[in-house]
């Protein structure tokens, strides 16, 4: 179905260090490929970060937050600055506070890898890795975050939390994905739920979960694995994984790791999703060591873009989205998959314009 000229309202939050380049490198692709199709965007940009908190105070304006949180999606950076913290030590990380805020629980982390990038896996068969990660982000050790308890200067106690309401959720958005994954990419279908079900109590009630939802699913295979299994497992065959489901800290962990699989953070893309709202980053950070020298590989941000072309595809049944997603996927392999670009970020001297251009150019 394609529904003409729907315009969707897209909050863009640029962020610190490389965050406002990679964003600038990846809009107007957007725009291009919104040029002659049956529906548009509206950008607008609203500060937040650690440079904002350190020029007035607030990391998050509420203004912000509003204008996220009433638009289609949100397009975001990357925030945060080593040596700018919040008096108790911790760093500016707004988005941390807009995925509880906007109730953004599945973190949706592929590693897929892009033809022509160079792998840190020997075999062969690392060729094959297309895997998502998806980490719970609401709860879990996560819910402890600023609220730890302190027992003078000899104790800490940080607690997970792992709800009813918070497992089923992301279990039954774990099984959707596989499910879309296998019609329109022809993945196997399976699910695997990474824990630690034989020492926590907590996990175990997270697998009980992923086992009693699975059963909604008859056509996905339903697997689990231990996270330290797991850590093994992405050495030595992450090719045999599809999607894999665990709670917040593990799969900050994990997703790096799998983020590493495929070539590095600029490479990485990610999606922070709810039932109502959702925003795409990539997965790197601010990365301080390279801003403001031109430097960033905007890849990462450009398939997250495409990831929220895709989200607002299945959302709004516009098929045209979803072809335009796979569309940018398509061009970022070209453009590796050719040969001819070689990005600072492995070593070469292509920056983020040309990268982007290079992208531009093959859609
Ligand atoms: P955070 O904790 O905020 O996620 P981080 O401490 O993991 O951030 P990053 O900012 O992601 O750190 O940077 C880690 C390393 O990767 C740095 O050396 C940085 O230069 C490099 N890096 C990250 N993103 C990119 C990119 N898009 N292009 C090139 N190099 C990058």
């Amino acid at each position: 179905m394609t529904i003409a000229n729907r315009i969707f309202d897209i909050a863009v939050l640029p962020g610190d260090g490389i965050g406002p380049e990679v964003i600038e490198a990846t809009m107007p692709l957007l725009e291009k490929l919104a040029h002659n199709a049956a529906y548009g965007f509206r950008f607008a940009s609203y500060p937040a970060g650690a440079q904002h908190y350190k020029a007035t105070g607030d990391a998050l304006p509420e203004a912000t937050f509003e204008a996220a949180r009433a638009a289609d999606a949100i397009l975001f950076g990357a925030m945060g600055w080593p040596e700018i913290r919040y008096e108790d030590g911790t760093e500016i990380a707004p988005q941390l506070d807009l995925r509880v805020r906007l109730d953004l629980y599945a973190g949706v982390r592929p590693a897929r890898v892009i033809p022509g990038v160079k792998l840190p896996l020997a075999d062969p068969r690392a060729a094959n890795i297309d895997l998502v990660v998806i980490r719970e982000s609401t709860e879990g050790l996560f819910t402890s975050r600023g609220k730890g308890e302190v027992i003078e200067d000899r104790e800490v106690r940080d607690t997970m939390v792992i709800t009813r309401h918070g497992s089923e959720r992301v279990h039954d958005f774990s099984f959707r994905l596989a499910e879309r994954r296998h019609r329109t990419r022809g993945r196997p279908g399976a699910v695997t739920c990474v824990d630690k079900a034989n020492v926590f109590r907590s996990m175990a009630f997270f697998r009980k979960i992923f086992d009693e939802r699975a059963v909604r699913f008859p056509g996905v295979e339903a697997r689990h694995n231990y996270i330290d299994a797991t850590a093994l497992d992405m050495i030595r065959k992450p090719w045999d994984y599809d999607v894999m489901v665990m709670e917040n800290m593990y799969g900050d962990i994990l997703s790096d790791l799998t983020a590493g699989l495929v070539g590095g953070m600029g490479m990485a893309p990610s999606g922070d999703v709810g039932d109502d709202h959702a925003l795409f980053q990539p997965c790197h950070g601010s990365a301080p060591d390279i801003a403001g020298e031109g430097k960033a590989n905007p890849t990462a941000m450009i398939l997250s873009a495409a990831m929220m072309l895709d989200w607002l595809a299945e959302r709004n049944g516009i098929d045209a989205l979803a072809e335009d997603a796979m569309r940018i996927e398509r061009a970022v392999d070209a453009v590796f998959a050719s040969g001819t670009l070689k990005p600072f970020e492995f070593g070469g001297r292509d920056g983020t314009r040309a990268i982007a251009a290079a992208v531009a150019s093959n859609l």
